[in-house]
């Protein structure tokens, strides 16, 4: 679609980065222009508004910029999905692997409620273990995932398949 191209348009690959070999593609063109960053949250929130979401999570750090700004137009609350050791109260802590080593993500324990229905929202899925992380988290909690969105998927590195593998709903505007 034309808002897809519009937005994809605004997204940009650095060669090398953090890495050699990587291609990381950075969103921060796209939030930088006005009219851009109001086509990507007004996206999201059409696609939302009837699907009786009760909760936004966002997971650290860009799924906080465009989470938090979806819940409130949604009039919802937001719940942050923090790397380890950011999050002061009581957490449950999923660890998931990396390329090389391993991560963790955690959510306070009274994010939500079971039967809660969530959607879980950050900028990109590469391998797919960050979100499959954080729908972990929130599963066990006792919450229905509805769907996870992002922005970009790089289906290349085949996380679509694995989250659609563990029955994860997934929607992403652009490759
Ligand atoms: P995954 O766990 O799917 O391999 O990696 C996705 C997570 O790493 C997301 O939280 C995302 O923010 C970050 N990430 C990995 N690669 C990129 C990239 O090229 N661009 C951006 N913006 N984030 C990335």
């Amino acid at each position: 679609p034309l808002y897809a191209d519009y937005i994809q348009q605004r997204i940009r690959t650095v060669p090398d980065w953090p890495q050699p070999g990587v291609q990381f593609r950075d969103i921060t063109p796209l939030l930088q222009d006005p009219k851009t960053f109001r086509l990507l949250v007004d996206t999201f929130v059409h696609r939302y508004m009837d699907m009786q979401i009760d909760l936004v999570a966002g997971v650290d750090a860009r799924g906080f910029i465009l989470g938090s700004v979806v819940a409130y137009e949604l009039n919802l609350g937001f719940v942050p999905i923090r790397k380890k050791g950011k999050l002061p109260y009581l957490t449950e802590a999923e660890e998931y692997e990396l390329e090389y080593g391993s991560a963790t993500v955690e959510i306070h324990a009274d994010a939500c409620k079971p039967g809660d229905r969530v959607l879980l929202v950050d900028d990109l899925v590469a391998t797919g273990g960050t979100m499959i992380a954080a729908a972990r988290l929130l599963q066990r909690l006792g919450a229905t995932v509805v769907e996870a969105a992002a922005i970009v998927d790089l289906p290349e590195l085949g996380g679509s398949r694995l989250i659609a593998g563990q029955g994860i709903e997934l929607y992403t505007i652009c490759d």
